[in-house]
C-alpha cells in the first residue's frame, strides 16, 4: 500500500491545472486552485463521514465546502463553478466519471453544476485511492502535498487552517445535533484540536459559527423558519442564515433549540424586535411593521401564522428563549412617533 501512496502523492502534484497567467496570480502559483481546491473538499467530507462511500456526487453541501476555500483566496471577478473541477479531473487517471445512459454527453465543457447533473450521476475514485483516503495519515500526507504544490506560502497558512475549521465545524454540528438538549445549556465543547494542531481563539470562533450553521440549516432544510422561502443556488449559496434565538453574546448557546434558519429579511426583523414567535410557536409581527406602509407588504401577511419547525420536536425552539426576545427585542407597541 506504501507504493501505492507514493503513485497517488505523485499523481496529486499532477493535476494539470489551467495555468492562464492573466487568470491566476502568484498566490496560487499561477495556477487555477479549482482542483485542488476540489481534491481538499473531498478529503474533509471523508474526514469528517459526510462522504462513506465511494461514489463522489455534486451535493450542495460538497458545494459549500468548496466555496469555503474559494473565499481563502482573494475575491475574483471568475466565477468559481465546482462543476469545472468535477469535470476536469477526467484527466487524471484516478477520477471517473459516471456517465447517465439516457442523457447525450457533453460536446464542448461543462461549466454549471446544473450541465454536470444533466450528464453526469457522479464520479468514482480509484479503489486504492479509496482505501488510502480512510486511513489519516494516508489521508493527511496527500491534504499536505495538495497545500505545499498549488499555494503561495501567504496562502498555505490560510487553507490548512480552512482544512482544520471545515473538519472540526463538521464534528461540533454532530455533537449539537446529538446531543440531547440540555436543562442549563451551554455550548457544546468544540471537539480536540484536529490533528493536533494548534487551533486559536479566531479560529475556535468560525468552528463555531459553521458548525452552528450546519446543524440549523440542516434541520431547516435551507426553509426559512418564519416566512417559509426556500431558495439556493447551484454554486452552494443559500438564502437563510443560522440565527440564535436568544444572542450569543447573551445566552453562550448554541444548542439547535435557541436556533432557527431565517432569509436575511426575517433574521433582520427579528434581531431589530420587528417580528417575534409566541408560545404558540405563531408568528407576531409589530405595530411598527403593521402600521408603516413603507415597510415590505409580505411581513404583514406572516401575521399569526405557525412558523417552520424541524421534523424531530426535540429540536423545535426554546419557548423560554422566545419569551426572552418577547421581553426583550420584540417593539409590542408602536415605537414611531409619526403614526
Ligand atoms: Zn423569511
Amino acid at each position: 500500500m506504501c507504493g501505492r501512496l507514493d503513485y497517488y502523492l505523485q499523481a496529486f502534484t499532477q493535476l494539470n491545472p489551467n495555468k492562464n497567467r492573466k487568470v491566476w496570480t502568484k498566490q496560487t502559483n499561477y495556477c487555477s486552485p479549482y482542483k485542488p481546491f476540489l481534491l481538499l473538499s473531498i478529503l474533509d467530507h471523508i474526514n469528517s463521514g459526510e462522504i462513506t462511500r465511494n461514489f463522489i456526487e455534486p451535493t450542495f453541501e460538497l458545494t459549500e465546502t468548496f466555496q469555503r476555500y474559494i473565499e481563502v483566496l482573494p475575491p475574483m471577478t471568475r466565477k468559481a463553478s465546482m462543476a469545472l473541477p468535477m469535470y476536469h479531473l477526467k484527466s487524471s487517471a484516478f477520477w471517473t466519471l459516471k456517465p447517465k445512459a439516457d442523457n447525450p454527453q457533453p460536446h464542448g465543457s461543462i461549466s454549471s453544476i446544473h450541465q454536470f447533473r444533466d450528464s453526469f450521476y457522479g464520479v468514482e475514485l480509484d479503489k486504492e485511492l479509496f482505501v488510502l483516503l480512510q486511513m489519516p495519515t494516508s489521508r493527511e500526507r496527500l491534504r499536505e502535498i495538495l497545500v505545499q504544490t498549488y499555494f503561495a506560502p501567504e496562502i498555505k497558512q490560510l487553507v490548512s487552517e480552512q482544512s482544520v475549521i471545515n473538519c472540526q465545524s463538521s464534528i461540533y454540528s454532530d455533537t449539537l445535533l446529538k446531543t440531547a438538549p440540555r436543562k442549563n445549556p451551554q455550548v457544546a465543547e468544540i471537539a480536540a484540536p484536529y490533528n493536533h494542531a494548534e487551533i486559536t481563539i479566531n479560529q475556535q470562533e468560525k468552528v463555531r459559527d459553521q458548525g452552528f450553521r450546519k446543524a440549523i440549516v440542516t434541520l431547516y432544510d435551507h426553509r426559512c423558519a418564519l416566512c417559509g422561502i426556500k431558495m439556493r443556488t447551484p454554486e452552494g449559496r443559500t438564502v437563510v442564515d443560522a440565527a440564535h434565538i436568544k444572542p450569543w453574546s447573551v445566552s453562550y448557546n448554541d444548542d439547535p433549540t435557541n436556533g432557527m434558519a431565517l432569509c436575511k429579511i426575517c433574521h433582520w426583523s427579528f434581531d431589530e424586535g420587528l417580528m417575534t414567535v409566541n408560545s404558540q410557536y405563531h408568528v407576531k409581527i409589530s405595530p411598527d411593521v403593521m402600521r408603516d406602509h413603507n415597510l415590505p407588504g409580505h411581513i404583514m401577511t406572516l401575521s399569526d401564522r405557525p412558523m417552520f419547525r424541524p421534523r424531530e420536536s426535540r429540536y423545535w425552539p426554546d419557548l423560554e428563549s422566545f419569551k426572552w426576545h418577547q421581553e426583550k427585542r420584540y417593539r409590542n407597541k408602536s415605537s414611531n412617533p409619526y403614526i
